[in-house]
Protein backbone atom coordinates (compact mmCIF):
# COMPACT_ATOMS: atom_id res chain seq x y z
CA UNK A 1 0.00 0.00 0.00
CA UNK A 2 1.77 3.69 -1.22
CA UNK A 3 1.90 5.94 1.29
CA UNK A 4 0.31 9.11 1.72
CA UNK A 5 2.80 11.85 2.59
CA UNK A 6 1.24 12.19 6.41
CA UNK A 7 2.48 8.73 6.79
CA UNK A 8 6.22 9.54 5.88
CA UNK A 9 9.32 10.86 7.90
CA UNK A 10 11.76 12.26 6.60
CA UNK A 11 15.80 11.15 8.32
CA UNK A 12 19.03 12.08 7.71
CA UNK A 13 19.97 8.47 7.13
CA UNK A 14 23.94 9.51 5.67
CA UNK A 15 24.36 11.46 9.41
CA UNK A 16 23.01 8.84 11.04
CA UNK A 17 23.83 5.93 10.04
CA UNK A 18 28.04 5.95 8.83
CA UNK A 19 29.25 2.63 7.57
CA UNK A 20 30.65 1.12 10.93
CA UNK A 21 27.11 1.09 12.29
CA UNK A 22 25.87 -2.53 12.40
CA UNK A 23 22.03 -2.50 10.29
CA UNK A 24 20.71 -6.42 11.33
CA UNK A 25 18.53 -7.30 9.25
CA UNK A 26 17.41 -3.99 8.15
CA UNK A 27 20.64 -4.47 5.67
CA UNK A 28 17.98 -5.71 2.99
CA UNK A 29 15.37 -3.08 2.88
CA UNK A 30 15.19 -1.28 -0.12
CA UNK A 31 15.29 2.25 0.15
CA UNK A 32 14.46 4.69 -2.64
CA UNK A 33 18.01 6.55 -3.38
CA UNK A 34 18.37 9.46 -6.17
CA UNK A 35 22.12 9.29 -8.27
CA UNK A 36 23.48 10.92 -10.99
CA UNK A 37 23.09 8.87 -14.40
CA UNK A 38 26.49 8.39 -14.49
CA UNK A 39 25.73 6.22 -11.61
CA UNK A 40 28.66 7.39 -9.56
CA UNK A 41 28.85 8.96 -6.89
CA UNK A 42 26.17 9.70 -3.37
CA UNK A 43 22.95 8.20 -3.45
CA UNK A 44 20.84 10.93 -2.40
CA UNK A 45 17.62 11.08 -0.49
CA UNK A 46 15.97 13.80 -2.52
CA UNK A 47 16.58 14.58 -6.56
CA UNK A 48 16.32 18.13 -5.45
CA UNK A 49 19.70 17.72 -3.36
CA UNK A 50 22.44 20.51 -4.33
CA UNK A 51 25.16 18.07 -5.19
CA UNK A 52 22.87 16.53 -8.08
CA UNK A 53 22.31 19.92 -9.41
CA UNK A 54 26.00 19.36 -11.91
CA UNK A 55 24.55 15.99 -12.89
CA UNK A 56 23.05 15.77 -16.18
CA UNK A 57 20.56 13.50 -15.31
CA UNK A 58 18.98 12.04 -11.98
CA UNK A 59 18.09 8.37 -11.91
CA UNK A 60 15.82 6.78 -9.36
CA UNK A 61 16.94 3.27 -7.87
CA UNK A 62 16.28 1.25 -5.25
CA UNK A 63 18.90 0.11 -3.03
CA UNK A 64 19.41 -2.53 -0.44
CA UNK A 65 20.24 -0.70 3.00
CA UNK A 66 23.17 -2.52 3.73
CA UNK A 67 24.67 -1.97 0.41
CA UNK A 68 23.67 2.07 0.45
CA UNK A 69 25.21 3.14 3.89
CA UNK A 70 28.84 3.15 1.76
CA UNK A 71 27.60 6.09 -0.12
CA UNK A 72 24.50 7.64 1.56
CA UNK A 73 24.82 11.94 1.07
CA UNK A 74 25.33 13.28 4.35
CA UNK A 75 22.93 15.82 3.82
CA UNK A 76 19.74 14.33 2.72
CA UNK A 77 16.41 13.45 3.74
CA UNK A 78 14.88 10.23 3.18
CA UNK A 79 11.34 10.12 3.27
CA UNK A 80 10.87 6.71 4.95
CA UNK A 81 6.89 5.38 6.16
CA UNK A 82 6.31 5.72 9.82
CA UNK A 83 6.34 1.87 10.56
CA UNK A 84 9.71 1.20 8.62
CA UNK A 85 11.87 -0.53 10.92
CA UNK A 86 15.32 2.04 10.27
CA UNK A 87 12.83 4.33 12.24
CA UNK A 88 13.43 2.99 15.34
CA UNK A 89 16.90 1.31 14.88
CA UNK A 90 18.33 4.96 13.93
CA UNK A 91 16.78 6.07 17.36
CA UNK A 92 19.13 3.62 18.76
CA UNK A 93 21.88 4.36 16.87
CA UNK A 94 21.33 7.79 17.78
CA UNK A 95 21.01 7.06 21.65
CA UNK A 96 24.46 5.10 21.03
CA UNK A 97 26.18 7.97 18.80
CA UNK A 98 25.80 10.65 21.45
CA UNK A 99 27.84 9.24 23.60
CA UNK A 100 30.88 10.65 21.32
CA UNK A 101 30.00 14.04 22.22
CA UNK A 102 31.37 13.64 25.48
CA UNK A 103 34.79 11.95 24.58
CA UNK A 104 37.63 13.29 23.56
CA UNK A 105 37.03 17.03 25.65
CA UNK A 106 39.53 19.19 26.64
CA UNK A 107 40.73 18.47 30.00
CA UNK A 108 41.39 21.09 33.28
CA UNK A 109 43.88 23.21 33.13
CA UNK A 110 46.24 23.96 36.13
CA UNK A 111 44.08 27.05 37.72
CA UNK A 112 40.67 25.04 37.34
CA UNK A 113 41.87 22.40 39.14
CA UNK A 114 43.03 24.35 41.90
CA UNK A 115 39.71 26.21 42.23
CA UNK A 116 38.17 22.89 42.68
CA UNK A 117 40.99 22.04 45.26
CA UNK A 118 39.80 25.07 46.85
CA UNK A 119 36.34 24.61 46.78
CA UNK A 120 36.65 21.11 48.33
CA UNK A 121 38.48 22.74 51.59
CA UNK A 122 35.70 25.31 51.61
CA UNK A 123 32.96 22.96 51.63
CA UNK A 124 34.52 20.97 54.27
CA UNK A 125 33.33 23.67 56.91
CA UNK A 126 29.76 23.83 55.29
CA UNK A 127 27.62 25.55 53.06
CA UNK A 128 28.77 28.81 53.94
CA UNK A 129 31.55 31.03 55.44
CA UNK A 130 32.14 30.42 59.22
CA UNK A 131 30.84 32.68 61.53
CA UNK A 132 33.38 35.05 62.33
CA UNK A 133 34.51 35.13 66.11
CA UNK A 134 34.44 38.33 67.86
CA UNK A 135 37.20 40.71 66.97
CA UNK A 136 37.93 44.37 68.05
CA UNK A 137 36.11 47.38 66.33
CA UNK A 138 39.13 48.39 64.47
CA UNK A 139 39.36 45.61 62.32
CA UNK A 140 35.93 45.71 61.44
CA UNK A 141 36.13 47.30 57.85
CA UNK A 142 38.87 44.90 56.58
CA UNK A 143 36.58 42.02 58.24
CA UNK A 144 33.68 43.13 56.11
CA UNK A 145 35.64 43.29 52.51
CA UNK A 146 37.62 39.76 53.63
CA UNK A 147 33.50 38.82 54.29
CA UNK A 148 32.59 39.13 51.05
CA UNK A 149 35.35 37.50 49.64
CA UNK A 150 34.99 34.77 51.74
CA UNK A 151 30.83 34.62 50.54
CA UNK A 152 32.38 34.84 47.00
CA UNK A 153 34.71 31.64 47.50
CA UNK A 154 31.80 29.17 49.24
CA UNK A 155 29.40 30.54 46.07
CA UNK A 156 31.61 29.79 43.56
CA UNK A 157 32.40 25.96 45.98
CA UNK A 158 28.98 25.53 46.26
CA UNK A 159 28.42 25.87 41.40
CA UNK A 160 31.32 23.96 41.03
CA UNK A 161 29.50 20.77 43.20
CA UNK A 162 26.54 21.61 41.44
CA UNK A 163 28.05 21.57 37.86
CA UNK A 164 30.07 18.24 39.03
CA UNK A 165 26.90 16.42 39.94
CA UNK A 166 24.86 17.68 37.05
CA UNK A 167 27.40 16.87 34.31
CA UNK A 168 27.85 13.40 36.66
CA UNK A 169 24.19 12.27 36.27
CA UNK A 170 24.08 13.65 32.27
CA UNK A 171 27.05 11.22 31.38
CA UNK A 172 25.40 8.83 33.48
CA UNK A 173 22.11 9.01 31.79
CA UNK A 174 23.49 8.64 28.31
CA UNK A 175 25.34 5.56 29.25
CA UNK A 176 22.25 4.16 30.56
CA UNK A 177 20.25 5.01 27.62
CA UNK A 178 23.04 3.89 25.11
CA UNK A 179 22.58 0.49 27.34
CA UNK A 180 18.69 0.49 26.37
CA UNK A 181 18.86 0.83 23.20
CA UNK A 182 21.74 -2.02 22.92
CA UNK A 183 19.44 -4.32 24.80
CA UNK A 184 16.82 -3.56 22.72
CA UNK A 185 19.31 -4.52 19.15
CA UNK A 186 22.11 -6.63 20.62
CA UNK A 187 23.93 -6.68 17.19
CA UNK A 188 24.79 -3.20 18.30
CA UNK A 189 26.89 -4.30 20.82
CA UNK A 190 30.34 -4.77 19.04
CA UNK A 191 30.31 -1.46 17.79
CA UNK A 192 29.02 0.34 20.72
CA UNK A 193 31.08 -1.14 23.17
CA UNK A 194 34.22 1.09 22.17
CA UNK A 195 32.27 4.34 22.96
CA UNK A 196 30.45 2.79 25.86
CA UNK A 197 33.85 1.39 27.43
CA UNK A 198 35.28 5.52 26.48
CA UNK A 199 32.56 7.05 28.64
CA UNK A 200 33.00 5.14 31.49
CA UNK A 201 36.03 6.30 31.72
CA UNK A 202 35.28 9.78 31.88
CA UNK A 203 31.74 8.61 33.91
CA UNK A 204 33.97 7.70 36.78
CA UNK A 205 36.32 10.65 36.42
CA UNK A 206 33.36 13.14 36.91
CA UNK A 207 31.91 10.78 39.32
CA UNK A 208 35.41 10.98 41.88
CA UNK A 209 35.98 15.24 40.80
CA UNK A 210 32.07 15.29 42.22
CA UNK A 211 32.88 13.09 45.36
CA UNK A 212 35.63 15.12 46.24
CA UNK A 213 33.16 18.02 46.99
CA UNK A 214 31.05 15.51 49.59
CA UNK A 215 31.99 14.70 52.97
CA UNK A 216 30.90 11.22 53.61
CA UNK A 217 30.35 12.08 57.09
CA UNK A 218 27.45 14.49 56.38
CA UNK A 219 25.75 11.65 54.33
CA UNK A 220 25.89 9.33 57.77
CA UNK A 221 24.77 11.86 59.94
CA UNK A 222 21.49 12.24 56.87
CA UNK A 223 20.74 8.92 57.91
CA UNK A 224 21.14 9.25 61.44
CA UNK A 225 18.49 11.97 60.60
CA UNK A 226 15.97 9.41 59.40
CA UNK A 227 15.80 6.60 62.29
CA UNK A 228 15.65 9.97 65.03
CA UNK A 229 12.21 9.14 66.82
CA UNK A 230 9.75 12.40 66.36
CA UNK A 231 10.27 14.79 69.35
CA UNK A 232 7.51 14.69 71.71
CA UNK A 233 6.19 18.58 72.23
CA UNK A 234 6.47 20.02 75.70
CA UNK A 235 5.71 23.89 76.45
CA UNK A 236 9.05 26.14 76.34
CA UNK A 237 9.03 29.52 78.02
CA UNK A 238 10.37 30.66 74.53
CA UNK A 239 6.89 29.72 72.80
CA UNK A 240 4.99 32.41 75.00
CA UNK A 241 4.67 34.27 71.64
CA UNK A 242 3.27 31.53 69.39
CA UNK A 243 0.20 31.21 71.76
CA UNK A 244 -1.84 28.67 70.64
CA UNK A 245 0.16 27.58 67.46
CA UNK A 246 3.31 26.34 70.04
CA UNK A 247 2.47 22.47 68.87
CA UNK A 248 1.79 23.21 65.39
CA UNK A 249 4.48 25.39 64.84
CA UNK A 250 6.85 22.98 66.86
CA UNK A 251 5.90 19.80 64.29
CA UNK A 252 6.22 21.85 61.48
CA UNK A 253 9.71 22.96 62.41
CA UNK A 254 10.63 19.33 63.09
CA UNK A 255 8.94 18.15 59.85
CA UNK A 256 10.75 20.40 57.60
CA UNK A 257 14.04 20.64 58.66
CA UNK A 258 14.17 16.79 59.23
CA UNK A 259 12.44 16.05 55.60
CA UNK A 260 15.87 19.01 54.46
CA UNK A 261 17.75 17.14 56.00
CA UNK A 262 17.34 13.66 55.80
CA UNK A 263 17.41 14.01 51.66
CA UNK A 264 20.49 16.71 51.54
CA UNK A 265 24.63 16.47 51.52
CA UNK A 266 24.41 19.24 53.91
CA UNK A 267 25.86 19.84 57.40
CA UNK A 268 23.25 19.43 59.34
CA UNK A 269 23.74 23.01 60.76
CA UNK A 270 23.16 24.11 57.56
CA UNK A 271 19.29 23.14 57.52
CA UNK A 272 18.40 25.99 60.42
CA UNK A 273 17.30 27.94 57.76
CA UNK A 274 14.19 25.63 57.21
CA UNK A 275 13.20 26.19 61.10
CA UNK A 276 13.63 29.66 60.62
CA UNK A 277 11.37 29.94 58.16
CA UNK A 278 8.91 28.27 60.03
CA UNK A 279 8.60 30.06 62.67
CA UNK A 280 8.68 33.18 60.83
CA UNK A 281 6.10 32.16 59.32
CA UNK A 282 3.93 31.73 62.25
CA UNK A 283 4.47 34.74 63.69
CA UNK A 284 3.87 36.48 60.49
CA UNK A 285 4.06 40.78 61.30
CA UNK A 286 3.50 40.07 64.92
CA UNK A 287 6.72 40.90 66.33
CA UNK A 288 6.34 39.96 70.42
CA UNK A 289 7.76 37.14 71.41
CA UNK A 290 9.25 36.23 68.27
CA UNK A 291 13.41 36.50 69.13
CA UNK A 292 12.89 34.19 72.06
CA UNK A 293 11.14 32.03 69.97
CA UNK A 294 13.84 32.12 67.58
CA UNK A 295 16.11 30.98 70.35
CA UNK A 296 14.08 28.66 71.58
CA UNK A 297 14.01 26.94 68.32
CA UNK A 298 17.54 26.99 67.75
CA UNK A 299 18.33 25.07 70.70
CA UNK A 300 15.76 22.59 69.99
CA UNK A 301 17.62 22.25 66.42
CA UNK A 302 20.89 21.90 68.04
CA UNK A 303 19.58 19.24 70.53
CA UNK A 304 18.20 17.22 67.12
CA UNK A 305 21.78 17.68 65.91
CA UNK A 306 23.07 16.46 68.71
CA UNK A 307 20.83 13.45 68.98
CA UNK A 308 21.48 12.47 65.30
CA UNK A 309 25.42 12.79 65.58
CA UNK A 310 25.23 10.52 68.38
CA UNK A 311 23.32 8.04 66.67
CA UNK A 312 25.79 8.46 63.64
CA UNK A 313 28.57 7.04 66.15
CA UNK A 314 27.12 4.00 67.37
CA UNK A 315 28.97 1.20 66.10
CA UNK A 316 26.05 -0.04 64.96
CA UNK A 317 25.28 2.45 62.72
CA UNK A 318 28.65 2.77 60.93
CA UNK A 319 28.89 -0.88 60.19
CA UNK A 320 30.02 -1.68 56.85
CA UNK A 321 27.71 -3.51 54.38
CA UNK A 322 28.24 -3.94 50.84
CA UNK A 323 24.88 -2.88 48.54
CA UNK A 324 24.09 -2.63 45.49
CA UNK A 325 21.51 -0.54 43.39
CA UNK A 326 21.08 0.72 39.86
CA UNK A 327 20.16 4.86 39.59
CA UNK A 328 18.02 5.95 37.28
CA UNK A 329 18.41 7.87 34.67
CA UNK A 330 17.65 11.56 33.94
CA UNK A 331 13.64 12.00 33.34
CA UNK A 332 13.27 13.69 29.96
CA UNK A 333 10.57 15.94 29.92
CA UNK A 334 8.86 18.57 27.41
CA UNK A 335 11.84 19.28 24.84
CA UNK A 336 12.27 22.78 25.62
CA UNK A 337 12.51 21.54 29.94
CA UNK A 338 15.72 20.35 31.59
CA UNK A 339 15.18 16.81 32.01
CA UNK A 340 14.34 15.92 35.90
CA UNK A 341 16.36 14.24 38.18
CA UNK A 342 14.86 11.24 39.78
CA UNK A 343 17.46 11.32 42.44
CA UNK A 344 17.80 13.30 45.54
CA UNK A 345 21.19 15.13 46.55
CA UNK A 346 21.42 12.48 49.46
CA UNK A 347 21.24 9.92 47.17
CA UNK A 348 23.15 11.30 43.97
CA UNK A 349 26.07 11.76 46.70
CA UNK A 350 25.93 8.34 48.28
CA UNK A 351 26.01 6.47 45.30
CA UNK A 352 29.14 8.48 43.76
CA UNK A 353 30.65 8.43 47.10
CA UNK A 354 30.30 4.58 48.13
CA UNK A 355 30.82 3.17 44.82
CA UNK A 356 33.70 0.01 44.85
CA UNK A 357 32.37 -1.56 41.64
CA UNK A 358 30.42 -0.27 38.36
CA UNK A 359 28.65 -2.50 35.99
CA UNK A 360 28.80 -0.56 32.87
CA UNK A 361 26.53 -3.05 30.91
CA UNK A 362 24.29 -3.52 33.63
CA UNK A 363 24.40 -0.20 35.00
CA UNK A 364 24.66 -1.36 38.13
CA UNK A 365 26.63 0.06 41.12
CA UNK A 366 28.20 -1.51 44.23
CA UNK A 367 28.75 0.51 47.33
CA UNK A 368 30.59 -0.22 50.46
CA UNK A 369 28.06 2.04 52.93
CA UNK A 370 27.36 2.42 56.57
CA UNK A 371 25.10 0.39 58.04
CA UNK A 372 22.72 3.61 58.23
CA UNK A 373 23.06 3.89 55.10
CA UNK A 374 22.34 0.89 53.67
CA UNK A 375 18.96 1.46 55.46
CA UNK A 376 17.87 4.67 54.01
CA UNK A 377 18.64 3.15 50.35
CA UNK A 378 16.62 0.26 51.07
CA UNK A 379 14.53 2.34 52.15
CA UNK A 380 14.10 4.44 48.84
CA UNK A 381 14.49 1.33 46.91
CA UNK A 382 11.32 1.10 44.19
CA UNK A 383 11.31 -0.46 40.51
CA UNK A 384 12.69 2.99 39.07
CA UNK A 385 16.06 2.45 41.84
CA UNK A 386 16.08 -1.30 42.62
CA UNK A 387 18.50 -1.64 45.75
CA UNK A 388 19.67 -5.06 47.08
CA UNK A 389 22.11 -5.79 50.21
CA UNK A 390 24.80 -7.53 48.60
CA UNK A 391 25.73 -10.94 49.83
CA UNK A 392 24.45 -9.94 53.39
CA UNK A 393 25.46 -13.58 55.39
CA UNK A 394 28.82 -12.87 53.75
CA UNK A 395 30.78 -13.66 50.52
CA UNK A 396 34.43 -14.27 49.24
CA UNK A 397 33.65 -13.00 46.15
CA UNK A 398 34.78 -9.60 45.19
CA UNK A 399 31.79 -7.10 44.71
CA UNK A 400 32.36 -6.93 40.81
CA UNK A 401 31.32 -10.54 40.73
CA UNK A 402 28.61 -10.21 43.19
CA UNK A 403 27.27 -7.51 41.58
CA UNK A 404 27.66 -9.26 37.71
CA UNK A 405 25.41 -12.16 40.06
CA UNK A 406 22.48 -10.00 40.62
CA UNK A 407 22.32 -8.32 37.47
CA UNK A 408 21.59 -11.69 36.52
CA UNK A 409 19.31 -12.81 38.71
CA UNK A 410 18.09 -9.36 40.30
CA UNK A 411 16.80 -7.15 37.64
CA UNK A 412 14.86 -9.30 35.86
CA UNK A 413 12.71 -10.69 37.93
CA UNK A 414 11.30 -7.71 38.64
ZN1 LIG B 1 22.07 14.64 -1.08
Amino acid sequence: MPSTPDELRHVMLGSLFTPEVPLGPTRDILIACHVSATGKGKLHGSPECRTLRSAASVDQIDVPFGEAVERLCASCRWPLPTDSLILPLGAAVSEVDSLAIWLDRESKDEEDLEAERDAAIALAAGEYPPRATESGDEEEEDDEAGRDEEWERYERARNFRSRRHEHWRRLHSYLTRSNEAVSEYPFLAPWADGLQSRLATVLDEERRAFAALVQPIRLLEAAAVRVLPKPQFSTDPGFAGLGAEAEKTFRRAWYEWSQRAIWSWRRLEDQDFAVYTVVSDAFGRRRKGKPEAHAAFSRFTADWIRQAREEAGRPASTAWQLVAVKAPALVRTHHSEPERDPLTLWEAAVIATYQVAFNRKAGTTALLVPHLIAEQLLACASDDMPVLRLAPDGSALPAEVLLEQWDHAGITLS
